[in-house]
């Protein structure tokens, strides 16, 4: 049996970073990443089974072009992890915030699925290990975070996206996962700038990293990674948390 072959956005750092390593030591896998940097930590990874790309997602060109690289140097896809995201801008839905803030946001959480999704489907359609694709929701999806309208926005377009692709295309297991409370970058972000969401909202995530309540990023990832090769059939269009007995079975 040859390599599983999958697709990771946003591996600089964070989940998407830590899914890529847990993809090759653990899986086997040959990873494909786009992200806008190539850190140092995506860099250690370096093999013959991985191919980092710079990509900033949010050019649709460029991740065609970068998609299309990936399937030509290992001919296959199996799975699509879309992870690369941005909680930016941090505002309230009446603010002087300009609309152009909340476009950039669209276009890096939003339609850069979309990008992704319709470049890969071809080969995703074709995978004889079962083509899967996870999207990196988060809880976001279904509140109404006070200073998050951007972001609560995005994933909640994101899980419809989700849903919709599970009817369109029954070949594809498409899954939406909430990673929980994650200790990465943008959790330091939101403690930093996260002032519109008012001193009850915001001074919540600044306790849970206090008080060390923050989820370990290699924890989400291990299912996430999981469920890029496994996920079954009977989750096809669901949002599940990563924490939920139905991802029991792809924990580390
Ligand atoms: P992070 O540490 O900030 O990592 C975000 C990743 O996305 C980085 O690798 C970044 O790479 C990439 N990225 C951002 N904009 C990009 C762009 N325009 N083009 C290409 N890559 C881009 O955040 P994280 O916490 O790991 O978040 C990963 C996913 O989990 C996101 O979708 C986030 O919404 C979701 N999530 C996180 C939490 C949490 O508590 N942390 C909770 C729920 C959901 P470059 O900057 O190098 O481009």
């Amino acid at each position: 049996m040859r390599n599983p072959v999958v697709l990771v956005t946003g591996a600089s750092r964070g989940i998407g970073l830590k899914c890529t390593e847990i993809l090759l030591s653990k899986f086997n896998a040959q990873v494909i990443t786009l992200s806008r940097t190539i850190s140092p930590e995506l860099k250690a990874l370096a093999s013959d089974n991985l191919l980092a790309l710079e990509c900033d997602v949010a050019d649709e060109n460029k991740v065609k072009t970068a998609i299309a690289q990936g399937i030509e140097r290992y001919h296959h896809l199996d799975g699509l992890v879309l992870n690369a995201g941005v909680i930016e801008p941090i505002c309230r839905i009446t603010d002087d915030t300009p609309l152009s803030a909340w476009r950039t946001h669209f276009e890096i959480n939003f339609f850069s699925l979309v990008t992704a999704i319709k470049a890969t489907a071809p080969s995703l359609r074709k995978s004889e290990l079962g083509g899967r694709i996870v999207f990196v929701s988060s809880g976001a999806a279904v509140k109404g975070i006070a200073g998050w309208a951007p972001y609560n926005s995005g994933k909640a377009a994101m899980n419809a996206l989700c849903r919709t692709l599970a009817e369109e295309e029954p070949e594809i297991v498409s899954i939406a996962i909430r990673p929980g409370i994650v200790d990465t970058a943008m959790q330091s972000s939101i403690r930093e700038n996260g002032a519109p969401m008012g001193d009850e909202g915001h001074g919540g995530f600044v306790r849970l990293h206090r008080e060390g309540l923050l989820v370990k990023a290699e924890l989400p990832s291990h299912v996430i990674a999981a469920l890029a090769l496994k996920g079954p059939k009977t989750l096809n269009g669901q949002f599940v948390s990563w924490d939920d007995d139905v991802c029991k079975e792809f924990m580390a």
